[in-house]
């Protein structure tokens, strides 16, 4: 195994760029000062060029092509055929599109991003719109040179979600978006949920300390991670065991940080979960972006947004804020986090609406790509769907087509990862109470080492070793579907609303 050793050093080697490259990201938006920008884009790039040599360079096909040969024999099951399979399906990717390409892609995103902030601000679409049509026409590029069997989107996808298909997914929209609308136009013809209490005065210090009292309940190891305010809330990790995440706070606002935080330790528990043993090596990562997803929902939502979970946490959160919530009950306040509403901004969006954002993004990335919706049409085509989907018509650009960043750096093909997760999140809640019954004792308990120990074994621990679908075949006996996120929310909001 002399090649397969050589093969896991230098991946090592590789890996270790990309978590000094992490560092550095972090630093970036938590603590440099403007004036860091420009050499922080200079290291960025001479960093990414070496990793980029070393990842497709003769010495590491070499090393691959001679692994390969000394594991061709053994299990498929075992660590080093996962290794040397996950390490072809990473070479191969990285070959096919031509350095040229690549250097494209990074100016046009970086300048990309400048012009979608100003047009942004300014809601003037027409800005943006030459940089879209040229985004869109590089990313067709790339799909080109990754290669696709049927559409040219699942090759965008796949590099998001590995081996996920455009079809796979239409197929869980179509069954997901029957039901949702449904439920939405139930729910909009309820008197509204007043969730005032929830604007009243939060002092920030006690914010973050209860963030962390509950963050270090649900399992979040301080010895191996931390937590750093930033504009965006994000969760990095520069190896399993120094995982990041960062959160943000509005003193009017209770739920962005405490909800943010326990989302981004969702996602932490994963990284801080992958198994010792591969550390330094590719498997130690995420099976993709919609299982990373399912982990940060499934903690967010299915657990932090329960009436089990408030009936054992908000006796401490009253204390912490008496002159906020001193005469606020626990049933008016768990109704004020699940407030259900049609708004415009997806990232804002409540458990019941917001699949409907990212489906009505997919089927815009669709049209846009394969060329039956143009640049200049957008807009338009945006503003109906908001109609047909929710309801409502967005005032202007900014607060419609203009509202994320995601098509300013051409990840198109990554919104269909945030539904992915959302299902996912409620398949595996269910297959780990089918498991172990008694996790659901322990969350009446605001206990969370059981449902973390099984997420440990069936999910954070394999890492990278299955393609998202035979994970998630593996762990729940069937592939990806809409049905238990539905049961989850028609049990919980028909309740909630007083619903037949
Ligand atoms: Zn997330």
């Amino acid at each position: 195994m002399e090649q397969y050793e050589k093969l896991k050093a230098r991946l090592a080697e590789i890996g270790h760029i990309g978590t000094s490259m992490a560092v550095l990201g972090w630093d970036q938006q938590c603590y440099m000062p403007p004036g860091g920008a420009a050499e922080r884009a200079e290291q960025f790039a001479t960093l990414g060029k070496i990793a980029h040599e070393l990842s497709v360079g003769d010495e590491t096909r070499r090393l691959l092509e001679g692994a390969e040969a000394e594991v061709a024999g053994s299990d498929p099951g075992s660590d080093e055929a996962a290794l040397v399979r996950v390490a072809r399906r990473d070479f191969d990717k990285a070959v096919k599109i031509p350095t040229e390409l690549v250097t494209e892609m990074a100016k046009a995103t970086t300048l990309g991003h400048e012009i979608w902030v100003k047009a942004r601000a300014e809601s003037d679409y027409k800005q943006f719109a030459p940089t879209l049509e040229k985004l869109l026409d590089l990313s067709r590029q790339v799909a080109e040179h990754l290669g696709y069997d049927d559409q040219r989107y699942d090759a965008l996808l796949d590099q998001y979600e590995p081996g996920m298909k455009t079809r796979e997914v239409e197929r869980v929209f179509a069954d997901l978006k029957s039901g949702l609308v449904q439920l939405v136009q139930e729910i909009a013809a309820q008197p509204p949920i007043d969730d005032s209490v929830l604007r009243r005065d939060y002092d920030e210090a006690a914010q973050l300390a209860f963030g962390e009292y509950v963050i270090k309940k649900m399992g979040f190891d301080f010895t191996r991670g931390r937590q750093d305010r930033a504009v965006h809330p994000f969760c990095t990790s520069f190896g399993r065991d120094d995982v990041r995440i960062t959160t943000r706070f509005d003193r009017n606002w209770l739920p962005m940080a405490l909800m943010g935080t326990i989302h981004e330790t969702g996602h932490a528990l994963y990284e801080q979960g992958f198994d010792p043993k591969d550390v330094g090596t590719p498997l130690s990562d995420a099976a993709s972006l919609g299982v990373h997803e399912s982990q940060s929902r499934l903690w967010e939502n299915i657990i932090g947004r329960s009436r089990t979970f408030w009936n054992v946490f908000y006796p401490g959160l009253q204390r912490q804020f008496p002159d906020a919530l001193e005469n606020v009950n626990l049933n008016t306040f768990y109704r004020a986090i699940n407030k259900v509403e049609p708004s415009l901004i997806r990232v804002e969006a409540d458990e019941v609406t917001y699949n409907l954002h990212i489906m009505l993004r997919f089927e815009m990335e669709k049209a846009l790509l394969d060329g039956s919706l143009s640049v200049a049409d957008a807009p338009d085509a945006w503003n109906a769907k908001m109609q047909e989907y929710l309801g409502i018509t967005p005032p202007d650009d900014a607060q419609g087509i203009l509202q994320d960043v995601h098509w300013s750096g051409a990840s198109f093909g990554y919104f269909p990862t945030y539904s992915l997760g959302t299902l996912l999140s409620a398949q595996l809640y269910d297959k780990a109470l089918a498991d172990n019954p008694a996790i659901a004792e322990e969350l009446a308990r605001g206990e969370f080492g059981g449902l973390l120990s099984w997420l440990r074994e069936n999910v954070h621990k394999p890492g990278r070793r299955y393609l998202p679908a035979d994970l998630v075949q593996r762990v729940c006996g069937e592939p990806a579907q809409s049905h238990s996120y539905l049961k989850y929310l028609n049990t919980k909001f028909r309740t909630l609303y007083g619903l037949a």
